[in-house]
């Protein structure tokens, strides 16, 4: 298996390689050359098989130059259930009306990213050993990417965590969460911006290739191609647990951001994955639904972000994106170089002749809510089922409600645990969540977090004094 750009633009490379790197060489992003396909029979056989297993089936066809025996240790070490709650590692519940939750935020920091981020605290140190290097992970984040990594690499050796937070734009727990940890390889740094001004940074030191190789930059947000990998697994793993038969079709509703849960999947489903509906679920930061309803993208600055009740999902350029247009404009590298080229002149593109295709070729379906609407439906979920959802699941429920077909589950992600949202539970319920055990004491834990301008001068200086050598 090798790995081009979306852009065309870097010569085809081995998962390893790209492992440790962030966008390609030529801005675009990596992407399985041919992808992988499975078969009925192969389907029926991985039934039986639990969650690392499974995952290690599935990696194994995106991760062809790490030997397989050492791939089973890393997803057993990656999925165990002491870190996940249940020897279920993803259970899937059901609501009612057709619908289910796939419960992907039982890990260490209570959300969908560690489903990934795991794997990645253990593939990251395996391929750093072999290559005797060290690498500087530098991130931006919205909440829960920057705890998912610093829970999944913390201790390690060989690897440091420069995490870019925005200030005042998180929820307490999720703070205290990242915040609270102690480790000397971890290092917090909140910024005076919103979560796309601190990716800017980001883009703009990883784009600075001679610092960037120098100080070992590695990237760990959602265009890291591995987690993208790591999470195709869920989606095989939930239509499992929602069917008998290998011709029996699910659909998913993904609440969405920066498009990297729902492009997995996109994988899954172009890999044979019999999924009848991908839905798209966003908040009043709506420009993927607006895609999905009008062909035209059209991503919006930071001012005209709206600081909302799910706060993982305010994002209005969706990193992830690319890798699903390529797909869309027939996987031509110089259509996708040339949208991308339209997309920082013009501020948009526009794909509306293909409009038809989005749902009758790519099963894909939109939707979004407003703070009422998740505030309604976590009460509404609750009366109903006894069961409690964070805002950005219940976007996702909100969204897939009228979308239910008759026959065919519909499995909601969650994508995180109340407790990391309790203000909004308590404003939709009239109660705080509790908190779960072990974590009662989190928020009065001492902090560590630097306080820095967002820009990309005062990063890079703190970068060259802490960096993992
Ligand atoms: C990251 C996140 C999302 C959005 O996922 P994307 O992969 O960015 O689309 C949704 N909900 C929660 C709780 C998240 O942490």
């Amino acid at each position: 298996m090798k790995y081009i750009s979306t852009r065309g633009g870097m010569a085809p490379q081995g998962f390893s390689d790209i492992l440790l790197e962030g966008l390609a060489p030529d801005g675009g992003l990596a992407i399985p050359e041919t992808l992988p396909t499975v078969t009925a029979e192969q389907l029926q056989a991985w039934r039986a098989l639990p969650y690392h297993a499974l995952a290690t089936e599935i990696l194994s066809l995106f991760i062809t130059d790490i030997p397989r025996a050492v791939l089973e240790g890393l997803t057993r070490e990656a999925y165990r259930p002491e870190s996940f709650q249940s020897e279920e590692i993803v259970p899937l519940r059901n609501l009612d009306g057709g619908m289910y939750l796939l419960g992907l935020s039982e890990g260490p920091t209570l959300a969908f990213k560690d489903m990934a981020m795991q794997f990645l605290g253990q593939v990251f140190p395996y391929v750093l050993r072999e290559r005797g290097t060290t690498l500087n992970i530098l991130g931006a984040t919205s909440g829960d990417t920057g705890s998912a990594a610093e829970y999944a690499m913390r201790g390690k050796d060989s690897v440091a965590v420069f995490m870019l937070s925005p200030q005042g734009r998180m929820s307490a727990f999720q703070r205290a969460q990242m915040y609270s940890l102690q480790d000397a390889n971890i290092h917090n740094i909140a910024v005076k911006g919103n979560f796309d001004e601190a990716q800017d940074v980001v883009k703009a030191l990883a784009s600075d290739l001679a610092f960037k190789s120098e100080y070992h930059l590695g990237a760990v947000n959602s265009i890291n191609w591995a987690r993208i990998a790591a999470q195709v697994v869920y989606y095989f793993h939930g239509w499992m647990r929602a069917t008998t038969r290998a011709d029996q079709q699910v659909s998913f509703a993904v609440p969405s951001g920066n498009f990297g849960n729902i492009l997995a999947g996109h994988i899954a489903r172009s890999m044979g994955l019999p999924i009848r509906r991908l839905v798209l679920a966003t908040n009043e930061n709506n420009v993927l639904e607006e895609f999905f309803r009008t062909g035209i993208y059209r991503p919006r600055s930071a001012q005209q972000t709206y600081v909302t009740s799910s706060p993982s999902m305010d994002i209005s350029r969706a990193s992830n994106f690319e890798r699903f247009v390529y797909d869309l404009v027939g996987r031509d590298p110089a259509r996708v170089s040339a949208l991308w080229k339209q997309l920082s002149t013009e501020g948009f593109f526009d794909l509306s002749a293909q409009k038809p295709e989005f749902e009758a070729r790519y099963g894909f379906q939109a939707g979004c809510s407003a703070h009422h609407h998740r505030l309604d439906t976590i009460r509404s979920v609750m009366d109903r089922t006894g069961v409690l959802i964070d805002p950005h699941t219940a976007d996702g429920v909100f969204v897939a409600t009228p979308l239910v077909e008759p026959g065919i589950p519909m499995l909601v992600l969650e994508t995180a645990l109340p407790a990391k949202f309790s203000e909004v539970i308590e404003e939709a319920l009239g109660r705080p969540v509790p908190m779960p055990s072990g974590l009662e004491d989190l928020e009065s834990r001492e902090q560590k977090v630097v306080e820095l301008p967002c820009d990309a001068a005062s990063i890079r200086a703190y970068i060259i004094e802490h960096a993992q050598k």
